[in-house]
């Protein structure tokens, strides 16, 4: 099956860090990388900041590190995906691993939230990824299938909003443990597999300790299609040689 052509993905997630400051830098130093998409998702209090700067505006999309499940309602201190989109959210990250482990966000939340997205006309950026234990035992594949298969009566959902999966293997996330390239691209490809005839057609990125001194062997794998980035995406420096690696330069 011909395979159509997927622009290369960054995405920077700063997690509960950042501040005003990190967003003016962003502004003076990141680059443009003509041949790369950059996504920056900072804490939802700075996401007016960062549309403050209309040069940085020009060569990123803004979204939100995560939304709630419903659309309103009586939950204090969440914001749903509609307001991040009123306030010029593109997408947001759905079922990122710490908040699967640390808000006990299981799959049936993630597609709800997934609901919650296509509503407000977002890309959910949906994470999936399998434990260390689960990895040792041999069963990351099926892990992470079943994290997918909780979504596919979301298929068509998939197929019209231009979904964007992250694998992220929990044990490589702010750990300085990378995936080996071979490890990621064969989960890549396996994941492209289970999805079929929309496989193709997705993004799939890899997140898990990228750094610019492992990023250009990933991306040199066939089904990686960039990367979600933490921690080496709070230095403007870091995150540009991650993206020129990703740009081919
Ligand atoms: C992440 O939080 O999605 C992530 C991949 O973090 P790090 O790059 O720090 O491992």
């Amino acid at each position: 099956m011909a395979c159509i052509l997927r622009t290369p993905l960054v995405v920077a997630n700063w997690k509960m860090n950042g501040s005003q400051h990190l967003c003016e830098l962003f502004s003076d130093q990141l680059q443009d990388f003509p041949k790369v998409d950059i996504w920056l998702a900072p804490p939802f209090v700075y996401l007016a900041t960062l549309k403050s700067f209309s040069r940085l505006m020009s060569v990123v999309s803004m979204g939100a590190q995560n939304v709630h499940h419903e659309h309103s309602g009586a939950f204090t201190g969440d914001v749903s995906a509609a307001m991040v989109a009123d306030v010029g959210a593109k997408f947001a990250i759905i079922g990122h691993s710490e908040r699967r482990t640390l808000h006990h966000e299981n799959d049936k939340i993630v597609s709800w939230k997934l609901q919650t997205c296509k509503d407000a006309g977002i890309v959910p950026l949906i994470c999936v990824g399998e434990s260390l234990e689960q990895r040792q035992i041999g069963s990351a594949q099926s892990v992470v299938q079943e994290q997918l298969r909780s979504l596919s009566d979301e298929r068509e959902l998939i197929e019209m909003e231009r979904v964007v999966i992250a694998y992220e293997p929990i044990w490589a996330i702010g750990t300085g443990n990378t995936a080996s390239p071979c490890d990621a691209e064969e989960m890549h490809r396996s994941i492209r597999d289970y999805l079929g005839s929309v496989g193709c057609k997705l993004r799939i990125l890899y997140g898990g300790s990228v750094n610019p001194d492992n990023a250009e062997e990933l991306i040199n794998q066939p089904n990686i299609d960039g990367f979600l980035v933490g921690g080496a995406s709070l230095e403007p420096s870091s995150f540009n040689a991650i993206c020129s690696a990703v740009n081919g330069n």
